[in-house]
C-alpha cells in the first residue's frame, strides 16, 4: 500500500539529493505533497506541430521527429547541439546543461517527441532545452500532457519532467478516494455541482480534457478557499465562547463626561459603529481581538481613547502602543488634551525617558495613578508593571512575536487584556477577510467632513517650475511643504545623492532666511532624524525634504502640500500612505507626483490611480491586482494564507462562495457534530494544529 507520507527520499528513482532539490522548489516532503504540486498548464499531445509550421509566434511546440546530427560544440561554454528532421524540416535544439544525461538518452536515427519553447536564436529558430519522450509508450493516457512547474537545478539532476509524470501516474494509480477523504459534505458538493477531491486531484494531473481540467482545478480552489475560512471562523467562534475576558459592562462617569462634554467635534457615523461594536466585545465576558482598520486621518486615535475611557470606568488600565518614538510622544500629546479636566492621567514611556522620570510613572502605574500608558516598544519591559492592565491598543499595524506578545498579556493577569489593533494600511474586504478571518474587523470608513479632498496633481520632469511655483504659493501663505525622495537599499549611494541634489535644488530655489528647510532620511543617525523632523513639527522650518522614513502617521496639520520625486519608483499603497500626511488641517491641500516622460506600464496605472482616487480601499484593489496579495502591507508581515491554486485577487467569486458555505455550516454547527460534516471536522483538526498561526496578536 502507498503511504501519502512516505519521504520522497526513498522513493526509487528519487533518492536524498534529488528530494533536497524538490524541498528547495516546492517545500515538498513526501509523495502527499508532492502530489499537491499541480500542472501549471498542459500540451495537448494530439497537436503535433509539423517543423514547416513552427514561427517565432509559437510559443510553445511540440513535435515529434528523428534524430539526424548529434555535435558538442565548444565555446566560451560547451553546448550540446542536435538536429531532429520530421519530414516537412529541420530543427536544432540544444543543451548547455546536463549534457552527459541527456547523451545518454538520445541516439542518431531514434524517433522522440520534443517538447519546448522556441527560441530565436540569431535569425534561427531553435529549441533549448526541450523535453524528450520516447513516443508511443503511454500513448492511451496522454492527450493532456501535464507541464509541472520546474527549476534549473531539477533538470540538471536528471529527474526530468517525464520522469515525475510517470511517478505521478503511477502513484496515482495506486492510490483511491480512500486516501484523499472528502471534506466538503455532501449536499454542498451537489448544491455547487463540485466533483469528488480525489477525483479532481487526478483530473488535475492527467485530464480527459481542457474542460475536465477546469473542473477539477475550479473544485479544488474552492476546497481551499473553503478550508481557509472554515478554520479561521472555527476558531473565531472558539475564542468568542471559550476565552474569557474582564467584562467592562460598565459605561461610567469619565466615558460619559468626555462624550457629552469634551469631545471637540461630533463622532462620524463610522466611528460611532466602531465604538459601539468594541463596547459590546468588552462587556460581552469574552476576549476583544479586534483589527481596527480605518484611513489616514479617519480618526482613529479618539475610538482609541474612547475605548480606554471605558476600561477607566470599569477600574482598568490601558496602555497605548506605537512603533515609533515621535507617534507615541504625538499620541500623548493628543489624548493629553483631549482628557485635560476629566479625573485621570497619562503618561509618556519611550526609551529616551529620563531615570526619575521612569522611576515615577513606574511606581505611578503600579498604585493606579496613572491609567494610560502610552509608548514604544519599552513598555514590554519585565519593569514595567500595572496595578490591573485591562485593555492593550496597538497602533499601525505593529505585530508582535510570540514572546513579546506573552509578555504583554502576562501583564493582565488573571484573564487577557482586551486588544485592539489599529492599521491605516486598507486591506481588501476578501484578502482580509483570509487573513484575519478569526480576529473580528472593525472598519472606519468615513473621513471626518468639512475635509477638503487633496488635489492630486502629476507632473513631468519639465513642469518642474509650476511645481515650484505651487510650493513658492503655499509657503507663501504659511503653509509647511513635504518633499519626499524613494532610497532603496539597492540603489541607496544614487538615491542619496539624488536626495542631494534636489536639497541643493530647493535651497537655491528657497534660500534662507525666509525658508528654512529640514532634511530627515533613513541614513542619518536616529538623534538627528528626531531633532530634524521635530524642527519641521514646531515650525522652525517650512520644508521637510524626506525618504519614505515620514511614512507612518506623523501629524501635522500646517503641511498642505506633499512633493513626491520619482512617484514611479513607489508602490502604489505607499503613495497612498504619504500623501495622507497632508490634508490634516481646513486648507485645500496639494498631492504632487512628479515623474520622467517615460512611464511602464504598471507605473502609469499607479499614478492615475492616485489621480482619480483617494479611497484607500479602492486603492489596495488596485495594487493587489498589480502586485498581487503578498504586496499588501501587514498580509506579508503576518505570513498570509498560502494557497497552491487559488488567488484572492484572481478567484473572488470562488472564496465568496466559500465563505458563505463556511459561515452556514459553522453557524448551524459549530463544533462540527453533524454527521454531514465530520469529513470536515476531521480534515480541520489536523490541518489547524499543522498551520497554528503564531504571529497573530490573539
Ligand atoms: P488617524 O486615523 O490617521 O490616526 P487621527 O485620529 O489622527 O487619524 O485623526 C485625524 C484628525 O482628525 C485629528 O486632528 C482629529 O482630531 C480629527 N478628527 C477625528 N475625528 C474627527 C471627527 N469626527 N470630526 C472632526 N475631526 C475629527
Ligand atoms: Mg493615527
Amino acid at each position: 500500500m502507498l503511504d501519502l507520507n512516505h519521504p520522497l527520499e526513498y522513493v526509487k528513482g528519487i533518492g536524498p539529493r534529488r528530494a533536497e532539490l524538490l524541498f528547495k522548489a516546492f517545500h515538498t516532503k513526501t509523495i502527499g505533497e508532492l502530489i499537491q504540486v499541480y500542472p501549471i498548464r498542459y500540451i495537448d499531445k494530439t497537436t503535433i506541430t509539423p517543423i514547416r509550421n513552427i514561427t517565432i509566434n509559437d510559443e510553445w511546440v511540440l513535435i515529434k521527429a528523428t534524430i539526424i546530427h548529434i555535435e558538442l560544440v565548444d565555446g566560451r561554454k560547451q553546448r550540446l547541439v542536435v538536429k531532429v528532421s520530421d519530414q516537412t524540416g529541420i530543427m536544432e535544439l540544444v543543451w548547455f546543461q546536463g549534457i552527459r544525461y541527456i547523451g545518454q538518452i538520445i541516439e542518431k536515427g531514434k524517433e522522440f517527441l520534443f517538447y519546448g519553447k522556441i527560441n530565436n536564436f540569431n535569425g534561427r529558430l531553435n529549441i533549448p532545452h526541450p523535453e524528450i519522450e520516447k513516443p508511443g509508450i503511454n500513448d492511451t493516457r496522454d492527450f493532456l500532457l501535464p507541464i509541472y512547474p520546474n527549476t534549473e537545478a531539477l533538470n540538471r539532476s536528471g529527474l526530468t519532467m517525464k520522469f515525475r509524470r510517470d511517478l505521478l501516474f503511477g502513484w496515482l494509480n495506486e492510490l483511491s478516494s480512500y486516501d484523499f477523504p472528502e471534506m466538503i459534505p455532501n449536499w454542498l458538493m451537489k448544491d455547487l455541482n463540485l466533483p469528488s477531491r480525489f477525483g479532481s486531484i487526478k483530473q488535475m494531473h492527467f485530464p480527459q480534457n481542457q474542460k475536465s481540467a477546469e473542473i477539477a482545478k475550479r473544485r479544488l480552489i474552492f476546497e481551499e478557499f473553503f478550508i481557509n475560512q472554515c478554520s479561521l471562523i472555527a476558531q473565531k467562534i472558539y475564542r468568542k465562547n471559550n476565552i474569557k475576558g474582564y467584562n467592562f459592562s460598565k459605561i461610567g462617569p469619565l466615558f460619559n463626561e468626555f462624550y457629552h462634554h469634551k469631545l471637540p467635534f461630533q463622532l462620524t457615523e463610522a466611528q460611532k459603529r466602531v465604538i459601539r461594536e468594541i463596547r459590546n466585545d468588552m462587556g460581552s465576558g469574552f476576549q476583544l481581538n479586534r483589527l481596527l482598520q480605518g484611513d489616514v486621518g479617519s480618526g482613529k486615535t479618539i475610538v482609541a481613547l474612547m475605548s480606554a475611557l471605558i476600561a477607566c470606568d470599569n477600574g482598568f488600565q490601558t496602555c497605548i502602543m506605537a512603533p515609533l518614538e515621535i507617534l507615541a510622544q504625538q499620541h500623548y500629546k493628543n489624548i493629553s488634551k483631549l482628557i485635560q479636566g476629566l479625573n485621570i492621567k497619562a503618561a509618556l514611556l519611550t526609551g529616551t525617558s529620563k531615570k526619575k522620570e521612569r522611576e515615577e510613572i513606574l511606581s505611578g502605574l503600579q498604585s493606579n495613578e496613572i491609567q494610560i500608558l502610552i509608548g514604544t516598544h519599552a513598555l514590554i519591559e519585565p519593569a514595567v508593571k500595572f496595578h490591573q492592565l485591562g485593555l492593550v491598543i496597538i497602533d499601525e499595524q505593529h505585530r508582535f512575536g510570540v514572546e513579546q506578545r506573552a509578555a504583554l498579556w502576562s501583564k493582565a493577569t488573571p484573564l487577557p487584556p482586551h486588544v485592539i489593533v489599529m492599521t491605516a494600511t486598507p486591506i481588501p474586504r476578501t484578502l482580509a477577510m483570509s487573513v484575519y478571518g478569526d480576529l473580528d474587523v472593525s472598519i472606519i470608513d468615513q473621513l471626518p467632513p468639512g475635509r477638503k479632498p487633496i488635489k492630486t496633481l502629476h507632473f513631468h520632469e519639465l513642469k518642474r517650475t509650476e511645481m515650484e511655483a505651487l510650493m513658492k504659493h503655499e509657503l507663501d501663505a504659511g503653509r509647511q511643504v513635504f518633499v519626499v525622495y524613494p532610497l532603496i537599499e539597492e540603489s541607496k549611494d544614487m538615491d542619496l545623492e539624488n536626495l542631494q541634489m534636489g536639497y541643493d535644488r530647493i535651497f537655491r530655489a528657497f534660500p534662507p532666511p525666509k525658508y528654512q528647510i529640514s532634511v530627515v532620511h533613513g541614513k542619518m543617525n536616529p538623534k538627528d532624524k528626531e531633532s530634524e523632523m521635530n524642527r519641521f513639527i514646531q515650525f522652525q522650518s517650512n520644508i521637510l525634504v524626506a525618504t519614505t522614513v515620514i511614512e507612518v502617521g506623523v501629524d501635522i496639520p500646517n503641511a498642505s502640500v506633499m512633493i513626491i520625486e520619482s512617484a514611479d519608483r513607489f508602490g502604489l499603497s505607499q503613495l497612498h500612505q504619504l500623501r495622507g500626511r497632508v490634508g490634516r488641517g481646513a486648507e485645500q491641500s496639494f498631492c504632487v507626483l512628479m515623474t520622467g516622460y517615460k512611464l511602464s506600464q504598471d507605473a502609469r496605472t499607479r499614478i492615475k490611480t492616485m489621480v482619480e482616487t483617494d479611497n484607500g480601499f479602492t486603492i489596495a484593489e488596485v495594487d493587489m491586482q498589480l502586485r498581487g496579495p503578498g504586496s499588501i502591507e501587514g498580509v506579508r508581515q503576518s505570513g498570509g494564507p498560502e494557497f497552491k491554486l487559488a488567488s484572492i485577487s484572481l478567484h473572488q467569486d470562488l472564496f465568496k462562495l466559500a465563505n458563505e458555505s463556511a459561515l452556514k455550516i459553522l453557524t448551524a454547527d459549530p463544533k462540527l457534530e453533524n454527521p454531514d460534516n465530520l469529513g470536515l471536522k476531521s480534515y480541520l483538526s489536523k490541518y489547524i494544529t499543522k498551520n497554528k498561526d503564531m504571529s497573530k496578536i490573539g
